[in-house]
């Protein structure tokens, strides 16, 4: 369940289909995972290449589900650019790097790594926790944003919100003030709470809600600088309202169905 709920739109999945199916299969059924992202996955640039001094896996960094520019003027095509090919690559090599030696670590995804954080030899734990937080909050982040995303809620997400906060305004609103409200770099989730009603919390660093033993967020908003100042400079909250208009809300709902479910 893990590696689905991180990966609903993997590129892996995709190309599995090709292998299982041949291509005439696959490609029938590649619209299902979104037209327009699978049509502009070739005319992208090749995904960013690991730093020479990197091992080669067994993490690789997936190609965006869209292209760089996909997400104008919201999010802009340099900082779709530096964030994903740079940032997120660095988060990648960096965990290869830290369990290269650690074989028995190898068979676990990224999200079990961080789940289990206290299955990592001490010297390398604080490098895990922040590498593969990196790589699971930010392939999670690149599916809960789509050309042509925002608007009104849809689905069961909408009736949780108007139960949880009244409006989608109010929820974007707890959302926004949790963002402001996280000192230097962190995240912004929203969770299930124990309750059975949605709770927006906000972390440090690259943590994430599960390594305190909470479930998988359904939504994630980077508050990292590097997610917004080069168009937004220091206003946080302008990014954060902007980020609004690409949120992929048949993600948020996949991503809710899940964490009813468990
Ligand atoms: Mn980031």
């Amino acid at each position: 369940m893990d590696r689905i709920m991180n990966r609903p739109l993997s590129r892996r999945r995709i190309i599995g289909g090709l292998t299982v199916g041949g291509a005439g299969a696959a490609l029938a059924m590649m619209p299902r995972f979104g037209g327009v992202a699978v049509a502009t996955r070739a005319a992208q640039s090749t995904p960013a290449a690991p730093a020479a001094d990197a091992p080669s896996g067994p993490f690789t960094l997936e190609s965006l589900p869209y292209d760089y520019a996909a997400l104008e003027p919201h999010i802009d095509t340099m900082t779709m650019q530096i964030h994903h090919d740079k940032h997120h690559q660095a988060y990648v090599d960096n965990l290869n790097k830290a369990i290269a030696d650690l074989p028995d670590l190898h068979a676990m995804s990224a999200n079990e790594l961080i789940r289990n954080l206290d299955q990592v030899p001490e010297d390398k734990r604080t490098a895990v926790r922040n590498n593969a937080g990196g790589h699971v909050n930010h392939s999670l982040f690149w599916e809960l944003m789509t050309p042509g995303g925002g608007g009104e809620a849809t689905g069961a997400i909408a009736e949780a919100i108007t139960a949880g906060f009244g409006d989608l305004a109010a929820f974007q609103e707890a959302v926004i003030t949790a963002g402001l409200g996280r000192f230097g770099s962190g995240w912004v989730w929203v969770v299930l709470g124990e309750d059975g009603k949605l709770a927006v919390t906000s972390t440090p660093n690259q943590d994430n809600p599960v390594m305190e033993g909470g479930s998988d967020p359904i939504l994630g908003v980077d508050v990292w600088e590097h997610a917004y100042y080069l168009k937004y400079q220091n206003k946080r909250k302008d990014y954060l309202t902007a980020w609004w208009n690409t949120v992929n809300w048949q993600t948020v709902n996949a991503r809710y169905d899940q964490a009813l479910t468990g």
